[in-house]
């Protein structure tokens, strides 16, 4: 795998060099700069660029998909975000192209639908690619849409429309890489024949399926299953389950107030999200300096530090909260140290308890609680 990252660190750089000169190139003779050009010279040089474009859009995403392959991803799949409001918006990417096109677009997700563990760019990134080309293979006057359910502990996508719709023969193949249905399209909107195979990649990274049924002439529909729903509000509907949480084990949050120190926005999130559907009262501070202040000016009935902030660490501005409360609140580290003797360590500094990172939410559910207790 380290050969094959490297290999392609040098392939990206290798192919982009040539292809800079070529579109660099051809942009200064369409500026004309060195002379006018005759129509038939115009015409050859469109070709140029139009191919010089295409190509580069390969070798982007030959390398994008390549880059799945070996692993060898900025893919963060630990961020935790609303993906009901994430599909919501996702058709404002190309309700513009729709609306020229004269096709009609509906926009069908169920409310609340939930938040899931997972990386929204490249989540974004797939729904965009499925709408786009229900877009680009459905013609004027017809429908294209999204919907969006829970089914359980899963989410379901569907982008459909009421396009050409994929023939049997290659229907089987069509989430292979190149597969393209032939003749569909002019030369310049054909595409790349990745997309699809790329967004399938990115869904089973996220431990999901991608599968599409269609039918000629009458349209096609890319369903996107993903795992790990975590329900809104999930206090109010405990039949349903927290990941198996709140099926069986009780979690009061009864207004406790917990201040919450972290610095990375998207823990912020994560904190925020899996605690107050428990009913816990949540304010932050994003330094041990603004905890120690905000300790000085509201009561705490518990703390959660992370360890590594900028400036003042966590373990000092724990024992300064302690001294100046008199031990009463307790402080629980937050800690991507998670070697062996870690835990113990931050005990013996005086935490009252420690969750790792990343983030066990059934883990940190329990040292919440047992330290309200
Ligand atoms: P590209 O669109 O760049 O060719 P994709 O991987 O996204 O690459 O799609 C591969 C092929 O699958 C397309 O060229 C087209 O033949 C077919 N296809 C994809 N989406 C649809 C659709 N909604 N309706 C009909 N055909 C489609």
């Amino acid at each position: 795998n380290q050969a094959k990252s490297k290999f392609l660190a040098s392939m990206s750089h290798e192919l982009r060099t040539p292809l800079n000169g070529i579109i660099g190139f051809s942009q200064i003779l369409e500026m004309e700069i060195s002379g006018l050009l005759t129509e038939k010279q115009k015409r050859f040089f469109n070709i140029i660029k139009e191919s010089g474009n295409h190509l580069l859009e390969m070798v982007n995403d030959i390398l994008d998909l390549a880059k799945i392959e070996a692993g060898k991803t900025d893919i963060t799949i630990k961020e935790l975000f609303n993906i009901g409001a994430m599909l919501e918006r996702s058709p404002g990417v190309i309700s513009g192209t729709a609306k020229e096109k004269g096709l009609q677009l509906e926009v069908d997700i169920q409310q609340n639908l939930g938040w899931i563990q997972g990386d929204e760019t490249r989540l974004k990134q797939v729904v965009y690619n499925l709408l786009s080309n229900a877009v680009k293979f459905t013609e004027s006057g017809k429908c294209i849409g999204i919907k969006g359910r829970a089914e359980g502990e899963a989410i379901v996508i569907d982008v459909w429309d009421e396009g050409i719709g994929i023939p049997d023969d290659h229907l089987e193949r069509i989430l292979e890489p190149f597969e393209q249905v032939k003749g569909n399209l002019s030369a310049s909107e054909g595409g790349t024949g990745l997309g699809l195979a790329i967004a399938k990649r990115l869904i089973e990274f996220h431990k999901g399926t991608l599968t599409v049924i269609s039918s000629v002439g009458k349209g096609s529909t890319f369903t996107i299953t993903l795992p790990g729903r975590i329900q809104e509000g999930v206090t109010e509907h405990p039949e349903i389950g927290f990941a198996g949480i709140a099926d069986h084990t009780d979690f009061p949050g009864n207004g406790y107030r917990i201040l919450v120190t972290e610095d990375n926005e998207s823990n912020r999130n994560l904190i925020e999200a899996v605690l107050e559907p428990f009913g816990y009262c949540l304010d932050f501070a994003s330094s041990g300096e603004s905890a120690i202040k905000k300790v000085s000016e509201t009561s705490y009935d518990l703390i959660l530090m992370d360890i590594q902030l900028p400036e003042m660490n966590g373990v000092e501005a724990m024992r300064v909260i302690k001294e100046k409360t008199n031990r009463s609140i307790p402080v629980i580290a937050v800690t991507a140290f998670a070697m062996k003797g870690d835990a113990e360590k931050h005990l013996d500094e005086g935490f009252d308890g420690y969750i790792t990172k990343p983030i066990e939410i059934p883990q940190m559910l329990h040292t919440i609680k047992n330290n309200l207790q």
